[in-house]
């Protein structure tokens, strides 16, 4: 496919010197970018000192970019491949110059131009390429894979409309598209030489070839160009720079000539239009599927491109003996979305390579790596097999294939067990065939990692386990984490350099040293305490302006700040966090102030726009902070917000100012959450359920520092057959209050009924999320909150020993992990070190 472009003319290459970093040189650097190639002057619109700042700065990674390029593409080398659908990667300007160390001298260079660096890349939008957590994730992975030297290559989709923008009007959220790309995007250089084609549609011919071996040909097919952008992902002051490579969708050259010759060129050029579809806009759903044929296209689109892509840079070294693929590669898939990837290598293999089923199929089975993200049945993918054969009869084929095989495989183990083949068929069967991915993903792979260890263990336990019965050594649990630059270093320097100054800065790379400061939690070294709240109330100054100009509410530092900021979902359980406002909402109108604390809750996040539930929650929580910040009352001891359009760039200012982490999901459904592991790091302590990640918090930090509430997932799942919401009712004078002032309309008097979906929602029988099982126990630990609040001292030594016992959240630690269980990838030694 790169026959038409010209990359094989020779040319001298030059060799390229390190620019240099001192303000002087980077300050004429901007001014060139800023008047020579933006033809900007005096007076300019911000965005463009932001532009001009982000190309001098890209400058500075392009020798680190090449030279890291050349050492991952060394004959035999070991990679890996990570495969998302998501990359949630927010900005990019200070993370460079944090991991570039020139933070300095160019606040210095900036000061000429009048100007000053937090306005200059607040400039910068989002790049929003995922919905929540599994995208994050993805984003720190990266981050972590170039900072330990990990010859790892991102691949996603380059999506022209990223995460929906979000705004509140009349309390209900508002989407609104987010067209991330209007402006130029500096972190992204095109690669149109390494375009791939990708096909859909078409059917498929069955052949003898010449050497008389059965043979497949997929033909008749409507081909879209993928199209690679590459971003530049740095490592912290190690001078490489990895690679993530987006795939956007073009439609392919010659689509337009026979159109074009029949005089219907507008209709040619719709052609273009429908390709292009394809990476137009990311789906808005977190933890749920939608089944829609655009997807499953994405998904296609990714998989395919980035295969055809690693194949193409492997045999560019020379390669061609497939025996030893495996041996050098293995692609890990970010749940279940790119797990048609199993199909399309089988594919590869022996239709374009020629190699036998036996042969392909034990080079993709210990290549392919899978990820689980969650146990919620509505969020794991299932495709409709009338839409695989009309999409992608061949992969159809493959599928039906290695169902086949894999069945005779389960009836060799447990003989005559019909039940167990019809349970663990790829194919479910029904009146609507599908096709199950998990299942698919699980079958073709050779790791097969959960999230944290509650999760991973749920998972072999329940969900995969007759999986489990038949390979116990595919599965593994990797705990997430996040990556402290971003979220530390970054995010929050003023605890950085306090750290520092007492730990040294080793810890930014290797975040178990944070354990250091468990002695300065020590009650003699309060000088060091108050710098800690010193540290702290000026991160809560940060975030109380954000808030009164995001939601016009004020919030004083002074006061708690208690913050839940995640995607709006049932099992999140943000209602039970809103029945705890209520709870205190009422206690000042009953004058039961005994313990009190002052607080601030702040609630954010995005619903699915699809998600009705989701929705009328925002209205909820918006209702109640209209009531309790104007009810004279209340008097400044409560205040509530819902901050609008929740993103990566906010969570930067939002960690390092709370006070105390929300992570009250249901118990066995949220699979990790790293929201926990931001804010621990930035010294929250967390109030939360017995689930995911929060369990290893609270390992890690001991029960003293974390406040525990509600049922575990064992409790959850017992209690299912004979849940009886009323009986809490009847039982609690407190909540029988909060729910009667709900119903009453106190919170919604111009708009009757409203909010009865959501009572009667968590008042069902039925409810899985079992919000009011657990809110006797929530209000309970809320008032040990309170309590411990008003002993400031001792707040701040429990505050210490979350972030000093935050170190195994670091990212580099999951990457470790999954490099020594699942890549094995040789780390990149550069001189130096
Ligand atoms: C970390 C993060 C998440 C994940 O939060 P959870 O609390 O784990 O669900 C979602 N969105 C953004 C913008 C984040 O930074």
């Amino acid at each position: 496919m790169t026959e038409h472009f010209s990359d094989h003319i020779p040319y001298v290459a030059i060799p390229l010197d390190p620019l240099s970093n001192d303000a002087e040189t980077l300050g004429a650097d901007f001014q060139r970018y800023l008047s020579y190639h933006l033809g900007r002057f005096q007076g300019c619109r911000p965005v463009y000192l932001y532009q001009a700042l982000a190309y001098t700065l890209r400058d500075r990674l392009m020798v680190d970019w090449r030279g890291t390029w050349g050492e991952y593409l060394q004959p035999g080398k070991r990679r890996a491949y990570y495969m998302s659908l998501e990359f949630l990667i927010g900005r990019s300007l200070g993370n460079n110059l944090l991991n570039l160390d020139i933070c300095e001298p160019t606040k210095t260079a900036l000061l000429n131009y009048c100007t000053d660096l937090e306005e200059v890349a607040s400039q910068e939008p989002d790049a929003g390429l995922g919905n929540g957590g599994l995208g994050r994730l993805a984003a720190c992975f990266m981050d972590s894979c170039a900072t330990l030297r990990l010859p790892v290559l991102g691949y996603g989709i380059r999506y022209e409309y990223g995460m929906f923008r979000q705004h509140i009007e009349n309390g209900y959220q508002i989407e609104n598209p987010d067209h991330w790309l209007r402006d130029p995007n500096p972190w992204e250089v095109e690669r149109a030489e390494y375009s791939q084609r990708v096909q859909f549609g078409g059917h498929t011919e069955h052949f003898l070839d010449h050497r008389g071996r059965q043979r497949v040909r997929w033909v008749g097919t409507n081909d879209v160009l993928a199209v690679p952008f590459d971003m530049p992902v740095s490592g912290y002051k190690n001078d490489t720079v990895n690679t993530l490579r987006l795939w956007k969708a073009t439609a392919t050259d010659e689509f337009n000539l026979d159109e074009f010759n029949a005089g219907s060129y507008t209709e040619a050029v719709e052609a273009k239009n429908h390709a292009e579809h394809i990476s137009m806009v990311l789906y808005p759903n977190d933890s749920s599927e939608n089944g829609k044929e655009l997807r499953l296209r994405q998904q296609y689109f990714l998989a395919s491109a980035s295969l055809k892509d690693a194949i193409r840079l492997w045999e560019r070294q020379g390669n061609h003996d497939y025996s030893k693929f495996a041996a050098e590669h293995v692609f890990q898939m970010n749940d279940t979305h790119p797990t048609i990837a199993v199909a399309e290598l089988m594919r590869l293999l022996m239709d374009e390579k020629g190699l036998g089923w036996e042969e392909a199929w034990a080079i993709t089975s210990n290549c392919m790596a899978y990820t689980n993200h969650t146990l919620l049945p509505e969020a794991l993918e299932r495709w409709a097999v009338h839409l695989f054969a009309k999409l992608l009869p061949r992969l159809l084929e493959i599928i039906y294939e290695i169902n086949a095989r894999f069945l005779r495989e389960v009836s060799m183990k447990w003989p005559g067990d019909t039940e167990r083949l019809r349970r663990m068929s790829i194919i479910e069967e029904g009146p609507r065939q599908q096709v199950r991915m998990a299942w698919l993903a699980i079958v073709g792979s050779f790791s097969v990692n959960g999230v944290a260890a509650l999760h991973s263990q749920l998972l072999v336990d329940g969900l995969f386990h007759d999986f489990y019965e038949l390979w116990p050594e595919k599965f593994n649990n990797k705990t997430n984490g996040v990556t402290p630059r971003r979220w530390v270093a970054h995010a929050n320097p003023g605890m950085t350099a306090l750290i520092s100054e007492h730990i040294g800065d080793s810890w930014v790379r290797d975040l178990s040293q944070l354990a250091k400061l468990k002695p300065l939690a020590e009650p003699e070294h309060s000088a060091f305490h108050a710098r800690w709240r010193e540290v702290k109330y000026a991160n809560k100054q940060r975030l109380a302006a954000l808030v009164k100009k995001e939601c016009g509410v004020d919030f004083n530092p002074h006061a708690l700040f208690d913050v839940q900021v995640k995607r709006i979902h049932e099992y999140k359980r943000q209602l039970l966090n809103l029945l705890h406002v209520v709870h205190l909402y009422r206690r000042i109108k009953l004058g039961k102030l005994d313990h009190w604390a002052d607080r601030c809750v702040l609630i954010g996040g995005k619903a699915a726009p699809g998600y009705a539930m989701a929705k009328r929650i925002i209205k909820l929580i918006n209702s109640v902070a209209e009531v309790v910040n104007t009810d004279p009352d209340v008097d400044g001891r409560l205040k509530v917000a819902f901050i609008p359009n929740y993103r990566v760039s906010s969570m930067e200012v939002i960690a390092p100012a709370a006070n105390l982490s929300e992570q009250i999901s249901t118990a066995g459904k949220e699979a990790s959450g790293t929201g926990n592991m931001k804010f621990m790091m930035n010294g929250a302590l967390t109030i939360g359920t017995y689930d995911g990640a929060n369990i290893e918090i609270l390992e890690a930090v001991g029960e003293s520092n974390f406040f525990l509430f509600g049922l575990r997932a064992d409790d959850v799942d017992e209690l299912r057959h004979c849940y009886r919401p009323w009986h809490y009712v009847e039982h609690d004078e407190d909540l029988r209050g909060v729910i009667e002032l709900i119903r009453c309309g106190h919170f919604n008097m111009t708009e009757p009924g409203i909010f009865d979906m959501v009572l009667d929602a968590i008042l069902s029988p039925h409810d899985p999320w079992m919000t009011l099982a657990d809110f006797r126990s929530y209000v309970n630990a809320q008032e040990q909150v309170s309590i411990a609040w008003q002993d400031q001292e001792h707040w701040t030594r429990m505050s210490i020993l979350n972030t000093a016992s935050s170190g195994f959240f670091s990212t580099d630690r999951t990457m470790e992990e999954y490099n020594r269980d699942i890549w094995k990838l040789t780390p990149e030694n550069r001189n130096g070190d």
